[in-house]
């Protein structure tokens, strides 16, 4: 992806400072009269259509990724570029708000999650369902509810909430805990396995309890840049083949597979597909579970078909989604190529990706 460059600024003089970094996405789309289809439009339009953010005391810079990106196009290079420039950028402002397509800003949100760690400030995404310029956008108010959180502090001046997160339809969640799933409604992601971080009515009421705090606010986070992208995802389902699931387990170029399977861990009892499990975990491929449901956790000790999967070497994704699952294993194997030091460090809860 090419540099960015900065290229609007609002409210010169004010109390808090935010980087808006717009990738692309819905928010910024309008629709091209020669086919009908949306195609991001320029960054400039989009601060144009909320003239409401100039009434808040803020500074707010803008980077524009280029080009800018319907959010299916997203690659671990695009995370490395968002990453390196917070990263860059961290000391001169309060606060960031990534505008990103909904498609896929579960698992950019998770990538960002462990690449950036001990993080002190807010990195806060958002998009919308609809164009910024339609009247009835979801955008606005998304976009202004995510700038207030990136701005907000507590009593002692640091940040109410210094995760990464993705603010969409008044809720603020973590973000390696968000699905994506819907694709219509204005309620586009859902956090099951954990309570939002803040929901956003007529007040803001932040959710103390649940909100990460660094363990040293004067520290700047550690940059992990390095992902190691040779991930498999095996999802289970009835009639699934014994040539599909070698193909899946086995393949050359996998290093980890991660095992979506059904309930709390459970998958096909039969002796071939057990067989293919162990053949896997014997090659050193790292195999890993995390449920089909939204919601809950994998447990393999409940089942005998969960107990089986533990038995021949499948590590428990806990309450995990599968883009934080994904995020997780392109991080710890791009940290290190001992695979056991990955399947040890899979079942540490790193940023409050699983409950344990
Ligand atoms: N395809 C769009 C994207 O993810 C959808 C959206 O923004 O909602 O970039």
């Amino acid at each position: 992806m090419a540099a960015m460059r900065p290229e609007y600024t609002i409210q010169p003089k004010a109390r808090a400072s935010l980087l808006l970094i717009y990738t692309g996405g819905t928010i910024g789309m309008k629709q091209d009269p020669t086919d009908m289809t949306l195609k991001p439009f320029n960054f400039n339009q989009i601060l144009e259509e909320v003239p409401e953010l100039a009434k808040f005391a803020y500074r707010i810079d803008s980077y524009t990724f280029d080009p800018i990106i319907d959010s299916s196009d997203i690659e671990p290079a695009s995370w490395q570029e968002l990453a390196s420039l917070i990263y860059e950028r961290y000391d001169d402002y309060d606060g960031f708000i990534v505008l990103h397509g909904t498609d896929t800003m579960s698992y950019s949100a998770s990538a960002l999650s462990f690449m950036l760690e001990g993080l002190t400030k807010p990195v806060i995404f958002t998009g919308s369902q609809l164009p910024i310029g339609v009247p009835r956008t979801d955008g606005k108010e998304n976009l202004i509810s995510a700038v207030e959180i990136a701005a907000a502090k507590d009593s002692n001046g640091h940040a109410r909430v210094p995760e990464v997160c993705i603010c969409f339809d008044n809720m603020l969640m973590r973000g390696n805990r968000t699905t994506k799933v819907n694709a219509d409604n204005f309620r586009a992601f859902r956090s099951e396995n954990l309570p939002p971080l803040a929901e956003a009515g007529i007040y803001i009421r932040y959710n103390d309890s649940v909100i990460r705090k660094p363990a040293d606010w004067t520290r700047r986070p550690a940059l992990h840049m390095n992902l190691d992208t040779r991930v498999s995802i095996l999802k289970i389902h009835p009639g699934i083949t014994p040539g599909v699931v070698e193909n899946i387990l086995c393949g050359k170029e996998t290093r980890a597979v991660i095992i979506e399977t059904y309930g709390s861990g459970n998958a096909p009892s039969k002796k071939w597909f057990l067989d293919m499990i162990r053949k896997a975990a014997g090659m050193g491929k790292i195999l890993l579970n995390v449920t089909q449901c939204l919601a809950g956790s994998v447990n393999m000790t409940i089942y005998a078909n969960g107990k089986a999967l533990e038995e021949a070497g499948v590590a428990s994704g806990y309450d995990s989604t599968t883009e934080s699952a994904l995020a997780k294993l392109f991080y710890l194997m791009g940290e290190t190529p001992d695979n056991s030091m990955v399947m040890k460090m899979l079942d540490m809860d790193l940023r409050g990706e699983i409950s344990r």
